[in-house]
């Protein structure tokens, strides 16, 4: 028996298809409701209930409608999932061509995934940020060069093939990053120019989620925070990517191929002190062992490593950092990625803040043997997410996954207002089918090359 529907009403609504559910437009009403009245939400709807046109199709019809096109609003509708970029994008270009109207939209991953500098998807996060940056100043990539005369100001070449893209959009990111590689010109930039007029932008947490990529990405598409309406898709997830991304971790491997890379390059002083930060290091974590019954953890605290580097390098804490900087940035121009850059990064951040975060020296086994890691770890996303939420113009949650609600709702800082929302399955129980193999399993540790043949063979 198939999941009851009807024609929707208001049928001002810009609704893709001809009916909808009775539970999908339950959940229409709510996201109205929401926007209406500015009420951040969170939404725990089953899978199959057709959340993504549920969503983006109410929301559309009310930024495009007269009462609120002067407020200028844009939806973010935010996924960790490749397979969800594809079914927003299907979603808005089935409401583009069936109501015959315009507007622009764009799909964005990670600035490294579009990257067509060749070895730039091995870099680590902020590795590649300081890289980028590095040749976009000296003008030596050429993606970049073809793309904008200055900051501020495209090439003649980087308009037409913004004028060009916009008139196929919407675009998967992929389809855009090949069109981009023929014109020879950086796929970031040409996105977010693109941006700068779209009303919806389908991207990764992290571009609203993170700080400092926040910041620039908002700087340079030129929209602001209160004016964003977020939908958080998959939210269950929000709450480990946010703790993830603020999380900074020093291990052995990476000092040790800091003193290699310093001596490479001939940088004799620092190797020295390198050395001493590695004593430094070892020392915190003394008393850890991988012996029955032994500790493989213990807290650490912020003077612990601050104040011995200080004094043994005889040198400011900062002033070491800022010495690091200079010489990963020499390093960078020679093979892009530099190890000594990443303890500086390291440094920087277990100097930061405090309350929300735990300082943990781990002992752990690896391929090569037993690693020690030394972490400034995120214990509380709501640090992150309280405030983004509480600045957007209204932000919804929504997952298949998501109860309890409530615990969502005060881990990741939404206020005491927030409305909560469970919806049924659409589908008859008679109709659902549930196999379990169990054989195989997706859990980490077993992942191997016969799971993943066993799992292809089904
Ligand atoms: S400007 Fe674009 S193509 Fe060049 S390094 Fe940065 S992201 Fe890559």
């Amino acid at each position: 028996m198939p999941p009851e529907t009807h024609v929707l009403d208001p049928p001002s609504i810009l609704f893709p298809y001809d009916k909808v559910r009775n539970e999908q437009s339950d959940m229409i009403a709510c996201v109205l409701e929401a926007v209406q009245e500015r009420k951040h939400t969170l939404i725990h709807a089953p899978t199959g209930l057709g959340k993504t046109a549920a969503t983006l199709a109410p929301l559309l019809s009310k930024i495009l409608s007269p009462e609120f096109k002067d407020k200028k609003l844009t939806i973010f509708f935010l996924t960790s999932r490749h397979t969800q970029h594809k079914l927003a994008l299907d979603t808005l270009r089935l409401i583009k061509e069936k109501y015959n109207i315009s507007f622009d939209v764009v799909d964005l991953i990670g600035k490294k995934l579009m990257c067509l500098q060749p070895g730039a998807n091995l870099l680590q996060g902020t590795e590649f940020n300081e890289y980028c940056k590095s040749v976009r100043e000296d003008k030596s990539c050429e993606f970049y060069v073809n793309v904008r005369e200055s900051v501020f100001k495209l090439t003649p070449h980087g308009h037409k093939v913004v004028d060009d893209l916009k008139t196929i959009l919407p675009i998967h990111v992929e389809v855009l990053m090949e069109a981009c590689k023929e014109d020879k010109v950086c796929p970031y930039e040409i996105t977010a120019e693109i941006a700068k007029d779209a009303r919806v932008i389908i991207a990764d947490y992290y571009y609203l989620f993170h700080p400092s990529i926040r910041e620039r990405f908002f700087s340079k598409i030129g929209k602001e925070l209160e004016q964003a309406i977020i939908i958080v898709d998959e939210g269950h997830n929000l709450p480990s990517r946010i703790q993830k991304v603020m999380t900074s971790m020093l291990t052995t491997n990476m000092i040790k191929y800091a003193i290699k890379e310093a001596k490479k390059y001939g940088y004799t002083e620092l190797i020295e002190k390198l050395q001493i930060l590695q004593t430094i290091f070892l020392n915190i974590a003394q008393g850890l062992s991988f012996e029955f019954g032994g500790q493989r953890e213990k807290l650490a605290k912020k003077e612990q490593f601050m104040q011995p580097l200080a004094a043994k390098l005889d040198q400011e804490y900062d002033a070491f950092i800022d010495e690091m900087e200079v010489i990963a940035d020499a390093v960078r121009i020679l093979q892009k990625h530099s190890f000594i850059g990443g303890i500086a990064q390291f440094l920087k951040a277990w100097k930061g803040q405090d309350e929300g975060f735990v300082r943990i020296m781990n002992l752990e086994p690896s391929k090569t043997g037993p690693v020690l890691k030394l972490s400034h770890r995120c214990l509380d996303p709501s640090l992150v997410a309280k405030g983004v939420i509480e600045q957007s113009y209204v932000t919804l949650m929504m997952s298949g996954t998501l109860l309890p609600t409530e615990m969502y709702k005060d881990l990741l800082g939404f206020p005491e207002s927030a409305k909560e929302y469970t919806f049924d399955n659409p589908f008859h129980e008679n109709n659902r089918l549930a196999i379990v193999i169990p054989k195989t399993t997706t859990k980490f540790s077993m992942r191997n090359d016969q799971q993943f043949s066993a799992i292809a063979e089904i």
